[in-house]
């Protein structure tokens, strides 16, 4: 129930009527039992910063942060964490005695099932990610965090392949023992789906309305090794034509759902400063038809 003393929490975004972020948070705040309620809110680029001079007013405790904000709102943050500076974009933020507090849950949201699976060694492995927009960006962090020996990027567009490959070559990444990934053009695919151990897809292709497509033809997906894996960070519908040409190579497989759920459960613990209810949260969207089949 919402109270005088009742805490907010949202996001914002433009547009922001498709989130989903309501339904997992608000099913997770029941749960728990604790006085918030989490809010989407429309805010246009303009307007960012007379936002969140709002949210300081009221005492608003935290919000996520979707299209188109997720790098324009690094100048109106006192902290970035080392991760939301090395991937180029916040989606969590909280209050603090300084000011705005801010970092990237997407990249752990992508590692989470990864890191479930029983794998000896992934600096032997080599990581295969498609597309190179703001999902490939977390990606390529995870696969950092991870420790891939070799990191490659397939793209259909040259410019922005390359200005990715740029993007990364700064001091942070370097300190860590960061692969810098390697790009390479759309033409090239058949050879990298042969070579990769971790294949993802980051781009769109799948998705409704185009439910039969798969971002790597059929033909190529026959030279994909039995014992490799197939992400696919579209989580409507599972599976993609993507993940079942993948399954019938005997592949393990992977789908966006448990990401999504993941990358809120830590951005709620970092507002909350308690375990957040990743069954509830999942059940929550999946009553709401995502990771249905269509
Ligand atoms: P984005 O920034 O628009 O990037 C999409 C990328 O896909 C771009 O590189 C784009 O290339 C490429 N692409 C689009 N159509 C293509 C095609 N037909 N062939 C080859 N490449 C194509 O989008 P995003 O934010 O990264 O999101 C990408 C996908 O990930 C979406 O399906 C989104 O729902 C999903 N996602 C899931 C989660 C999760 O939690 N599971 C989180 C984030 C995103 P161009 O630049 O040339 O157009």
């Amino acid at each position: 129930m919402i109270k005088g003393t009742t805490k907010l929490l949202g996001v914002i975004g433009d547009p922001i009527r498709h989130s989903l972020s309501p339904v997992m948070h608000n099913a997770a705040i029941a749960h728990l039992g604790v006085d918030y309620v989490y809010l989407p809110f429309p805010v246009k680029a303009q307007d960012l910063k007379l936002v969140l001079d709002g949210f300081a007013a009221i005492g608003l405790v935290g919000f996520n942060v979707t299209i188109p904000h997720k790098q324009a709102i690094f100048p109106f943050l006192t902290e970035v964490s080392e991760l939301a500076q090395a991937v180029g974009a916040v989606n969590t933020v909280w209050r603090t005695e300084q000011g705005w507090a801010g970092t990237n849950t997407d990249v752990d949201g992508f590692l989470a099932p990864l890191r479930q699976l029983d794998q000896e060694s992934w600096q032997q492995k080599c990581a295969v990610i498609l597309g190179t927009g703001g999902a490939a960006r977390a990606v390529v962090a995870g696969c950092a965090a991870l420790g891939l020996g070799q990191v490659h990027v397939v793209g259909r567009n040259l410019e922005k392949l390359t200005a990715f490959q740029h993007s990364w070559q700064h001091s942070w990444q370097h300190s860590s023992g960061f692969v810098i990934p390697q790009v390479h053009p759309w033409e090239t695919l058949p050879d990298w789906v042969a070579q990769a151990d971790l294949l993802v897809n980051t781009t769109p292709v799948g998705m409704a309305p185009d439910l039969e497509q798969s971002p790597v033809e059929p033909t190529v997906m026959q030279n994909f090794k039995p014992g490799a894996i197939a992400y696919d960070l579209i989580y409507t519908p599972n599976p993609t034509q993507f993940l079942k040409l993948a399954q019938a190579q005997g592949s393990t497989t992977i789908n966006g759902l448990e990401m999504l759920v993941q990358q809120g459960a830590q951005a709620l613990e970092i507002w909350l400063n308690q375990p957040a209810p990743v069954e509830i949260m999942t059940h929550a969207l999946r009553s709401w038809g995502v990771g249905s089949r269509e």
